[in-house]
């Protein structure tokens, strides 16, 4: 079994510091105003339901920010809910008062500086090599934050039109998805959205959680808001399904990173790679309707986590993006494969970090934040070139087959212009070597067709 030592990040008021002890089941209201039914009956909180999505992703003109829109769910709702939160001083700490810069350079890595957020907490033990796990009711999970902590409920509509109600009753028998604060935030408008909280999943990617995080984010329709997941062996802490968003006005270097072509499924969703990024990764765009893309990603995390591979998942883009980061970091720190002097850092490398938003812990890491240490971070991160090489075969025979067994018609799509980039076969993996690097792989156009 592999763990590792991290400090816990605290994401509710209401996360103790000692695991929780067995307590016995609640009486009418706890007296915490929870989530669970003790203190639930006769709750009220706001609800956010989206119409009903059939449409293209890359139709600029049918997002939902018309008239017709009740509210308006970025600028209003969720950030000016999140205000209200901070001013009631609900988080640990005032995130807006953390350093940031960005550090001058090709990709623009961004460095925070955010002492507040890891203190007085004890490093507490992860287990690493396990990507799926049970969930245990006993051990800290979203059901017993607040109900202040909680933004609104999110949810698709009945019919075709946005509709917001400010004070909606909460239907526990149909478990709503809620959107929460992070009490440690590292950025402005840093919530936690967690899908049908009442069912108490584990931390794992299922196609109904995920295309509600891609709702959430075609929602919120701007590139700054980005929606993020990590899994567990990857970072997650908390074993209770939950994506995290954040708002920043500013690109991330991963979505500077250039980017080569390989593969089309049939129903639009492009599949290229990373180039020159030090974190070797996937990126998912197009689809014919939100549902293709949103399938496509969710079979191949869900493939991922069947393989026992730890991944995070960037939505970029108001949904029209998405990176899809396989990684090792926390399998090599407990086999001891880490240098001293990245582990000194403390920096967990998770979804934002991989991305390029580097949250440091010292000052010291701080001032001396360059795009070479970024670099030399997250190299340490990535799967091999071997190693990802494999990962990708797996992938593609998933989707390529299809969960609902249609089966999807995967296209070489290289354009005429991009020959010198040409993709290798997926079936020809095995016969690679260490250290190939992706443009130098001969390969055959044709070999990506899979069925
Ligand atoms: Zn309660």
């Amino acid at each position: 079994m592999l763990r590792i030592k991290r400090v816990p990040t605290v994401v509710s008021n209401y996360q103790k510091e000692e695991p929780e002890e067995d307590t016995a089941p609640h009486g009418l209201g706890c007296g915490r105003n929870c989530l669970c039914n003790c203190c639930l009956q006769g709750a009220k909180l706001p609800l956010y339901a989206f119409k009903k999505m059939k449409k293209k992703v890359t139709q600029e003109d049918d997002h939902p920010c018309g008239d017709e829109t009740p509210v308006a769910f970025l600028d209003s709702l969720l950030l000016g809910e999140w205000e209200d939160r901070m001013q009631k001083g609900f988080f640990r700490y005032d995130v807006t008062a953390c350093e940031t810069k960005v550090i001058p350079s090709e990709y623009g890595f961004i460095a925070q500086l955010n002492e507040g957020r890891h203190l007085k907490k004890r490093p507490t033990e992860f287990r690493v090599d396990k990507v799926l796990q049970p969930f245990d009711g006993s051990k800290f999970n979203f059901t017993k934050i607040g109900q202040e902590e909680v933004l609104f409920q999110f949810g698709e509509s009945e019919d075709d039109h946005v509709q917001f109600f400010p004070n909606a009753p909460i239907d526990i028998e149909n478990s709503p998805s809620v959107v929460a604060i992070n009490v440690s935030p590292i950025e402005y408008g840093h919530v936690l959205l967690i899908p049908r909280i009442l069912e108490c999943l584990p931390q794992r990617i299922d196609r109904k959680s995920f295309l509600l995080a891609l709702n959430m984010a075609a929602e919120a329709g701007s590139p700054y808001f980005r929606v993020g997941y990590n899994s567990l062996g990857a970072f997650a802490t908390i074993n209770h399904i939950h994506f995290q968003a954040y708002y920043l006005a500013v690109p991330f270097p991963i979505e500077k990173a250039p980017t080569r072509k390989i593969v089309a499924l049939d129903d639009g969703v492009k599949i290229t790679e990373l180039l020159n990024y030090p974190v070797r990764g996937l990126v998912f765009e197009g689809g014919n309707t939100l549902l293709d893309i949103s399938n496509a990603v969710s079979d191949s995390c869900i493939c991922l986590q069947n393989n026992n591979i730890p991944y995070n998942v960037l939505i970029s883009d108001s949904g029209k993006r998405i990176f899809l980061l396989p990684q090792c970091y926390a399998e090599k720190q407990a086999l001891g494969e880490v240098s001293p002097e990245l582990l000194d850092t403390q920096v967990n490398p998770a979804v934002w970090e991989i991305s390029g938003h580097m949250v440091l812990k010292r000052k010291k890491d701080y001032e001396e934040a360059s795009e070479e240490n970024a670099w030399r971070l997250l190299a340490e991160v990535s799967l091999s070139e071997e190693r990802f090489q494999e990962v990708k075969t797996l992938i593609f025979e998933v989707i390529a087959r299809g969960d609902d067994g249609k089966g999807n018609n995967i296209q070489s799509s290289i354009d005429e212009a991009d020959e010198s980039e040409t993709p290798q076969c997926p079936k020809e993996v095995g016969a690679l070597k260490k250290g190939s690097h992706p443009t130098m792989v001969p390969g055959k156009q044709d070999c990506l067709v899979l069925h």
